[in-house]
């Protein structure tokens, strides 16, 4: 049988050779003691890379954005989010359970937050009222679909917080596949934010990791927190050095990625039943509505196994399909000859149903 396709997220690739040899021959030391140069140097190229004064290297993107609510928040406060952000649906509560936050949802429009009513949820000044603390935005956004949101959009959101003084903190797991499809420098969407998480873990393909990029201050805090999280790793360098390679070799070749969804977005788009809006898929997400078809998101995942296909499961008729390094082309027409027998009810696992 055919190699087995992972569509399930682009967190399933696993690091190249160049990452695993570079990964041997990493020069180490404990880096709570400031020992460990690889880590230092993925630290600098992160910070550099998008124009913030300092970073810290985490263990996961989940982390990243807790560590960033932790810092710039006090217990109490209110932070403003976009309602299908992953800070608030998928971090187990943590903003709650950790920086004892609550949150003010906003409806985004494609993941967008509209200024003018992040400027009228900022809490005034009453004796009743929790005070606002920080803004929350996400860039690509996930659940919109992957969109990648240009950093106009993002300014006016910047400027609120600026005027009342309230911090912005960027979730951009995907950040450098929202600079490869709109073509920008990710330093143009990141100046519009004061703190920044990306994840080098997705479609960058290092095994391990995320960093967290804001002011030398912030991040002075963010490293004593993240020990107190018990974040504080050692020899981490031995997973820094594959976020070098991620950071210097694999950001570009995300445009295959993108590409290769768009074929899959238009293939999807071609079968009877499938409801797809191909103008979203900007990156490497592609989410469609099956509902249609009679199947739900599980019997599909169930019928792909079948063909050597991976997908999530869903409850619903919605469905979510993620490009990454290792779906190539030819993968992508595998599996729209899947979806074109499974849909259509030529497959043999329907066939015997
Ligand atoms: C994956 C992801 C995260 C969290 O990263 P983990 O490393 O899985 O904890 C945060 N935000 C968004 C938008 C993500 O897609």
């Amino acid at each position: 049988m055919d190699r087995i396709i992972d569509l399930r997220s682009d967190t399933v690739t696993v690091p190249t050779q160049k990452m695993r040899r570079v990964m041997y021959e990493a020069e180490v030391g404990d880096d709570v003691y400031g020992d460990d140069v690889t880590t230092a140097k993925l630290e600098s190229m992160a910070a550099q890379r998008v124009g913030k004064e300092a970073a810290l290297f985490v263990p996961t993107g989940t982390m990243g954005n807790q560590l960033a609510v932790l810092t710039h928040t006090n217990r109490g406060q209110e932070i403003i989010l976009e309602e299908d952000c992953h800070i608030f649906n998928y971090e187990v509560g943590g903003m709650a359970f950790l920086a004892g936050v609550q949150a003010k949802l906003l409806k985004g429009r494609d993941g967008v937050l509209d200024a003018g009513e992040v400027e009228d949820s900022i809490r005034i000044d009453d004796i009743h009222f929790p005070s606002t603390g920080l803004i929350c935005l996400e860039n690509t956004h996930n659940r919109a679909g992957g969109i990648a949101i240009h950093p106009d959009r993002m300014e006016p959101v910047y400027r609120v917080g600026r005027k009342y003084n309230i911090p912005v903190h960027l979730d951009g797991a995907r950040v450098f596949n929202a600079a490869v499809a709109l073509g920008v420098d990710v330093k143009d969407i990141t100046r519009y934010c004061d703190s920044v998480m990306f994840c080098i873990s997705k479609g960058l393909c290092a095994p391990v990791g995320s960093l967290l990029a804001g002011s030398e201050a912030f991040i002075q805090k963010a490293r004593r927190i993240r020990k107190m999280l018990g974040g504080g790793m050692r020899q981490s360098g031995v997973l820094a050095a594959a976020g070098i390679v991620a950071l210097t070799e694999m950001v570009d070749r995300l445009a295959i990625d993108h590409e290769n969804a768009k074929v899959l977005a238009e293939g999807l788009a071609n079968i009877p039943g499938i409801k797809i809006d191909t103008g979203r898929v900007q990156t490497n997400i592609v989410i469609f509505d099956i509902s249609q078809t009679g199947y739900n998101g599980y019997q599909l995942a169930q019928e792909l196994k079948a063909f050597g296909i991976k997908a999530l499961g869903s409850p619903n008729g919605i469905v979510r399909f993620v490009t990454h390094k290792y779906v190539s082309r030819k993968d992508v027409y595998r599996v729209l000859d899947a979806m074109t027998r499974i849909i259509s009810g030529k497959s043999m696992l329907a066939r015997a149903n």
